[in-house]
């Protein structure tokens, strides 16, 4: 079935070309020529895995989802997956109990089968290298995924000196042989370069390079899993009737997260607000306040890396669709982005967004001061970007309605962050902070970072930035 069709015009492609190709020819983000629709059906009895492999179903059809989706989810420490936690008058999603404890596990523990099974059918044969930018969590959640899967290999790069030292040890031990990682010498926009540049160039030999990254439909999909499990969740502890709206807040960066949760909108779910929050990263908030998108600014760093981001891809499919499948209008914004570095959308058009979405920036003084109050009211503990949706629902929830904040990462990714904003003293940048925070803080110590410092380093290459093109021709024609 030729279901899909590219942002920006081109069209006719399958869900297994769609999920394999990642980004269409054109340059556009793969979209439903058709919105699915799936009414909230009062599933009180049905797992995470049901929900996720019926989305899944209707939207990219073909996976046999329903034969593997609960294997997908096994490597979860809890078997909710996505456990919705009453913290105080608000509702916390905690999107952070798989295997590298941040919510792109979520996506990344179903992408790879999906590559696989579309790999098989459309080019049985054929090897395929993944190859990943990361800043950090994208790059754990991406290894474990495709690690043991056959015929694709996974290579992340990372900054060898800016992540965390868990992030770095999480990444660097992974198990499987088809996985690595490799360190460069310069930040995360240098490993970004340096994995366009090789994707512009192609690879010789038999040799096919694809991209994990959140433009790829099949991360998208697997998301709108949680904002359904979630409404169902409510329903279930009769907090709301089933068809009254919730509002849910979410931590944003590369808009990926929060589009499965306008999706699951347009599919029929009764949302009623998606609060968008950012860091001091604002492009976005400004975008939505008035129309205008903005990325020649510079990047600030901030205490919740995962949302530091000028450019926030997934916007784009959000214009798509709000245009009512505008190919045109779409390609013209993108070329100005590409061209001047922004663009203008019309006064029309933004108030339909803003029927859907409401923004904020919260800095980082504000998350340390969220996360201390809630920690203090409530003895929560929030990571640093949990707590800008937190102060996102704060700001913006409706006394009327409930509001679900959405969990990204496990507070002890982050524990530096989280010793600043509670006084945690003796913790500094080193591979067993999370056992040092625990012991604080009075809980176990999440059993994916438990034996982190006992782990044998499996990946210890270090390069040069301008090196990465010449190592990955290297490794491809290596065993690992
Ligand atoms: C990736 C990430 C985000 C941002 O999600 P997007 O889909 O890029 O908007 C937020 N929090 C954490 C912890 C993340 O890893």
């Amino acid at each position: 079935m030729m279901n899909f069709q590219s942002t920006r015009g081109h069209r006719g492609v399958t869900s297994q070309q769609a999920v394999l190709d990642g980004i269409a020819p054109d340059g556009g983000l793969y979209v439903p020529a058709r919105m699915p629709v799936l009414p909230y059906g009062g599933w009180a009895q049905a797992s995470f895995a049901q929900v996720a492999a019926r989305i899944l179903d209707i939207w990219l059809p073909g996976f046999d989802a329903d034969n593997w989706m609960a294997d997908a989810y096994a490597a979860f420490d809890t078997p909710e997956i996505a456990p919705l936690v009453s913290v105080g008058p608000r509702h916390v999603l905690e999107l952070f109990h798989g295997p590298t404890l941040a919510f792109k596990d979520v996506a990344l523990s179903v992408l790879p089968r999906l590559m696989k099974k579309a790999a098989d059918e459309l080019r049985p044969g054929q090897e395929h290298l993944v190859l990943i930018a990361t800043s950090g969590d994208t790059g754990s959640a991406a290894l474990h995924g495709f690690s043991g899967v056959a015929g694709i290999r996974a290579l992340a790069f990372y900054p060898f000196q800016g992540i965390s030292a868990v992030q770095r040890a999480q990444m660097v031990t992974m198990e499987g042989r088809n996985v690595r990682a490799c360190g460069i010498r310069g930040d995360f926009d240098d490993a970004q370069r340096g994995v366009k540049a090789i994707f512009a160039d192609g690879m010789p030999g038999n040799v096919r390079l694809t991209s994990a990254n959140s433009i790829n439909i099949g991360r998208l999909v697997p998301q709108i899993t949680y904002y359904y499990t979630a409404y169902a969740a409510l329903v279930w502890a009769k907090r709301i009737a089933a068809g009254d709206a919730v509002d849910f807040s979410v931590p944003t960066g590369n808009f990926g997260d929060i589009l499965a949760g306008w999706l699951a909108k347009a599919m029929g779910l009764p949302v009623g607000k998606l609060i968008c929050a950012t860091n001091a990263n604002d492009a976005l908030h400004q975008f939505f306040e008035t129309g205008f998108y903005n990325r020649r600014r510079p990047l600030v760093k901030t205490l919740s890396p995962s949302m530091d981001i000028l450019v926030s891809s997934n916007l784009e499919r959000l214009l798509w669709h709000a245009s009512g499948g505008d190919s045109i209008l779409v390609r013209a914004l993108m070329t100005e982005l590409a061209s001047k570095g922004a663009y203008h959308i019309d006064e029309a058009l933004r108030q339909r967004l803003s029927q859907d979405l409401v923004s904020i920036s919260v800095d980082d003084h504000q998350a340390l001061d969220t996360i201390r109050s809630v920690y203090k009211q409530h003895r929560y503990a929030l990571d640093p970007h949990t707590a800008a949706a937190w102060a996102g629902a704060e700001a913006l929830g409706q006394s009327d309605r409930p509001c679900v904040v959405l969990a990204t990462a496990s507070p002890f990714k982050f524990p530096q962050a989280m010793a600043m904003a509670l006084d945690v003293p003796d913790i500094g940048d080193t591979v067993d902070a999370g056992d040092r925070l625990a012991d604080w803080l009075g809980v176990p110590v999440p059993e994916a970072l438990a034996d982190l410092a006992d782990r044998p380093e499996r990946h210890s290459d270090v390069i040069d930035a301008d090196f990465m093109a010449a190592y990955v021709r290297k490794a491809v024609n290596e065993p690992w």
